[in-house]
């Protein structure tokens, strides 16, 4: 496979590829996609990781397949996923009915750093008129100031400008405060200004082994980020944060009381010190 069908430098799957072939992983819960369509698949076979790569910029059922490995008893199952579906795995893997049988089906979490994402539904009436659907080899969204997305299709590249696509981000989206999956073993994210590079953060001691062999076995290159560009991630993390918590607030979601439902609880000293961060 081309290396461009990654969608950056291919670290979320170098690092998938590696952990089924060693055993740290039995099966691998991806995205794929049919025309437009995210698509949950549960990979065994880590010749099969590569066909999942590239990114879906759409909400996508990617944990259809983590429940699928459960109920076919994989005991340690991975999964690649955005910051929202990764939260969700978190609260399952908590346990929060005290289940007394209850084993930790994951044994590893990648996740995605992600700002938003699109409502397949609505992107693709927005796209038909404008592309072949069927004909979609991969998508991107170059930095700014570029203020585009960019369909690569059999035919060529279609550029749509992101006034046009953004109306299509979920409402969820504006109140999810977690910019580069927290709840994560390891995040990958795209590394600005430098194509074929991912920024790769290490959460966990079962991350940071993976990395090492990863390293070690010349799955990955690596090398130190140079601090402006840590310094400029962590304010977008920060950013994304404030800007949630500033919605949350408007909508009346975030620690409600007399029985309202919300969407976040969070100690009232934490989100004093983010807002004002
Ligand atoms: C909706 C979305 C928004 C993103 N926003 C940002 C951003 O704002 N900034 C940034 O730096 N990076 C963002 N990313 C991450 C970025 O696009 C790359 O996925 C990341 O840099 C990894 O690159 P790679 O070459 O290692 O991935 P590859 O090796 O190409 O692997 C990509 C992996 O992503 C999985 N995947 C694809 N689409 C989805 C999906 N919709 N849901 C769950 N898993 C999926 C696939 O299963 C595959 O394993 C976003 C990704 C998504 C899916």
């Amino acid at each position: 496979m081309p290396q461009s069908a990654y969608q950056a430098g291919g670290t979320v799957s170098a690092l998938i590829t590696l952990a089924l072939k060693n055993g740290i992983i039995d099966a691998a819960a991806l995205t794929g996609r049919q025309g437009l369509t995210p698509i949950p698949r549960l990979v065994t076979d880590w010749q099969d990781v590569v066909k999942y790569a590239g990114s879906k910029f759409m909400a996508a059922p990617t944990l259809a397949a983590v429940n699928a490995g459960i109920q076919e008893n994989y005991t340690h199952l991975g999964t690649v996923a955005t910051p929202c579906q990764l939260t969700a795995v978190a609260q399952m893997r908590a346990n929060p009915l005290a289940i007394e049988t209850y084993t930790d089906p994951v044994a590893l979490t990648v996740g995605l750093f992600c700002n938003w994402s699109l409502d397949t539904r609505q992107l693709s009436v927005l796209i038909s008129e404008k592309l072949d659907v069927s004909a979609i080899r991969g998508m991107h969204i170059p930095p700014p100031p570029a203020g585009i997305m960019v369909f690569e299709t059999d035919s060529g590249r279609v550029q749509i400008p992101l006034s046009e696509i953004k109306p299509l981000i979920p409402e969820s989206c504006f109140i999810c405060p977690d910019m580069t999956s927290e709840f994560s073993d390891l995040s990958v994210g795209m590394f600005e200004g430098q194509p074929g590079w991912n920024t790769l953060i290490v959460r966990s001691k079962p991350g940071a082994d993976l990395v090492t062999t990863a390293s070690d076995e010349g799955y990955l290159e690596t090398k130190a980020m140079p601090p402006e560009s840590i310094a400029q991630l962590t304010r977008a993390a920060g950013e994304k944060k404030a800007r949630a918590l500033r919605t949350l607030i408007r909508r009346k979601l975030i620690n409600t009381e007399n029985g309202q439902r919300a969407a976040l609880r969070m100690p009232p000293e934490i989100i004093e010190k983010i807002l004002t961060y």
